[in-house]
C-alpha cells in the first residue's frame, strides 16, 4: 500500500521544473561529505576575509533553505505555502553577533512577527533562540552556577526583560511563541527563564513554548517534573520537540572535560526518547501543547496515530507538525493536505549572518544517518513522474 508521505506530486506541487532541478543538484552536492567540509571551510574563510561570495551562496543554499533577507522578501513564499495549507514560522536566523544592538534587533524581529501573525493566518507562531537575546557566556555562567559580576547582572536583567516583552506581547496577541534550544552547557539558564514565562503567561493555554532536545537522555524526566510543577502552580506546558542539532559538539565537549555525555547512547535511543516524550505529551494533552519539529517519518506517523487513538481532531490547535523550509516537503504537504496543522520554519536574514544556520543544515544533510538520500530519491521520483 502506498504510504501517505510517498506522494511526490503533492510534496512538490509548488516547485517548478527548474526549482526541482536546483534542489536535486544541491542535495547531490551536499551529500558528499568532503565537499561540504571543503565548502564550509572555504565559505568561512571567504566570509571572514570579505570575499564576494554572497551571490553564489544566494543562488544555491540560501535560496533553497531561506525565504529572503527581509520579512517582506518572504511574503510571496509564505502565501504560496499557505495556498496548500502549510503555515510558516518566520525565523530571523542571524547568528554570532554578541552585542546589545543585535539582541534588541532580534527582539524587534520577533515582535514584528507577532504583529504579522495577528494579521495573517499563515503565520501562527513567533520564534527566537536564547542566544539571539543575550550573550552565550551569561547563560553558560548561570547554568554552571557561577555568580555574575555587577555588569553582567545588568546585562542579564536586560535579557530577562526581552523575554518578558515578547512573551507579554505574544500573550496579548494570542500568538504562541516558540523558544529554541541550544547547547546543554547554556540551556538550563534558558529553561528556567522560559519556565518563569510559562508560569506568567500560560495561565489559560500554552503561549510560551520551550524546546526539548530529545537526543538528551534526561529530557523525559525533566518534562515529567515540569508537568508536576505546572499542575501544582496552575500553568500549561508548551513544548517544541526536536532531536537536536549539536550532537558532535556535545560529545566532543563531554570527552574534553570528562563529564558524562548528555546525549543518548545511539540513534535508536534518541528515537525512543522522541517517541516516548511525544506519547507522554499527547496522553497529557489537556495540560499541554506540542509542536513536533521533525523530519522523521516514523515519528510523524506516530503522532498521526496518537491523534487518532485519543480521538483528537486533526487540526486540534494544541498539536502541530513542524519542518524546516527546504526539507521534507513530502511530510509537510501531505500532512497539510490531510488537514493536520503544519508549519515550516522559514529562516531569513542577511546572507552572511545566516551562514551558521546554513552550515548546520549542510552538515545535518551530509551525515550517513541524515536525510539526503531520501530527499534525492523523492526528487528523482518526481522528476521521472514529470518526465524532466
Ligand atoms: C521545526 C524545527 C525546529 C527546530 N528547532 C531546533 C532547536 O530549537 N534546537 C535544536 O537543537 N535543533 C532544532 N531543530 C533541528 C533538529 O534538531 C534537527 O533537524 C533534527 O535533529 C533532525 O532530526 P529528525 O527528527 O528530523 O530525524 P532524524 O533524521 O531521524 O534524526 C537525526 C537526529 O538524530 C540524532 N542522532 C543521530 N545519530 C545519533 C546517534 N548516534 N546517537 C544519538 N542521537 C543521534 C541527532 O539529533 C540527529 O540530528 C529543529 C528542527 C525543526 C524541524
Amino acid at each position: 500500500m502506498e504510504k501517505l508521505f510517498d506522494n511526490t506530486e503533492v510534496a512538490f506541487a509548488l516547485k517548478s521544473n527548474s526549482e526541482l532541478d536546483r534542489a536535486f543538484y544541491l542535495f547531490e552536492m551536499i551529500k558528499r561529505e568532503p565537499l561540504v567540509k571543503i565548502g564550509t571551510a572555504v565559505t568561512k574563510f571567504a566570509i571572514k576575509t570579505h570575499l564576494p561570495v554572497e551571490g553564489i551562496i544566494r543562488a544555491t543554499v540560501f535560496d533553497h533553505f531561506c525565504g529572503g533577507v527581509t520579512e517582506e522578501d518572504c511574503m510571496p513564499t509564505i502565501d504560496k505555502m499557505f495556498s496548500k495549507n502549510v503555515h510558516a514560522v518566520l525565523d530571523y536566523s542571524a547568528e554570532g553577533k554578541e552585542v546589545e544592538e543585535q539582541f534588541d534587533l532580534a527582539m524587534e524581529k520577533t515582535l514584528n512577527t507577532i504583529k504579522f501573525g495577528k494579521e495573517k493566518e499563515s503565520l501562527p507562531f513567533a520564534v527566537f533562540k536564547p542566544t539571539g537575546f543575550g550573550k552565550f557566556k551569561l547563560y553558560q555562567k548561570i547554568t554552571a552556577g557561577i555568580y555574575l559580576d555587577a555588569h553582567e547582572m545588568v546585562e542579564w536583567k536586560r535579557v530577562k526583560e526581552r523575554y518578558n516583552t515578547v512573551s507579554k506581547v505574544a500573550y496579548e496577541a494570542d500568538i504562541p511563541l516558540l523558544i529554541d534550544a541550544e547547547e546543554t552547557w547554556m540551556q538550563t539558564a534558558a529553561d528556567d527563564l522560559i519556565e518563569e514565562m510559562m508560569k506568567k503567561y500560560n495561565t489559560k493555554k500554552a503561549i510560551v513554548f520551550g524546546t526539548l532536545q530529545l537526543y538528551r537522555w534526561d529530557r523525559l524526566d525533566y518534562l515529567k517534573k515540569l508537568h508536576k510543577r505546572a499542575k501544582e502552580q496552575g500553568f500549561y506546558v508548551g513544548m517544541k520537540l526536536v532531536r537536536g542539532a549539536y550532537m558532535e559538539k556535545e560529545r566532543e565537549r563531554a570527552t574534553k572535560f570528562g563529564y558524562k555525555d548528555p546525549i543518548c547512547i545511539d540513534k535508536a535511543a534518541t528515537d525512543k526518547m522522541y517517541n516516548d516524550v511525544l506519547t507522554y505529551m499527547i496522553e497529557n494533552i489537556d495540560d499541554m501543547a506540542v509542536f513536533s519539529g521533525s523530519h522523521n517519518e516514523e515519528s510523524s506517523y506516530l503522532l498521526m496515530n496518537l491523534i487518532e487513538k485519543h480521538q483528537l481532531a486533526k487540526d486540534d490547535k494544541r498539536i502541530w507538525f513542524g519542518q524546516l523550509y527546504g526539507m521534507s516537503d513530502h511530510i509537510s504537504y501531505n500532512l497539510a493536505k490531510e488537514g493536520y496543522n503544519v508549519a515550516k520554519y522559514l529562516p531569513f536574514g542577511p546572507v552572511r549572518d545566516v551562514m551558521p544556520y546554513l552550515i548546520r543544515r549542510a552538515e545535518e544533510n551530509t551525515s550517513v544517518a541524515g536525510q539526503t538520500n531520501r530527499e534525492l530519491e523523492l526528487l528523482k521520483r518526481e522528476r521521472e513522474r514529470r518526465k524532466i
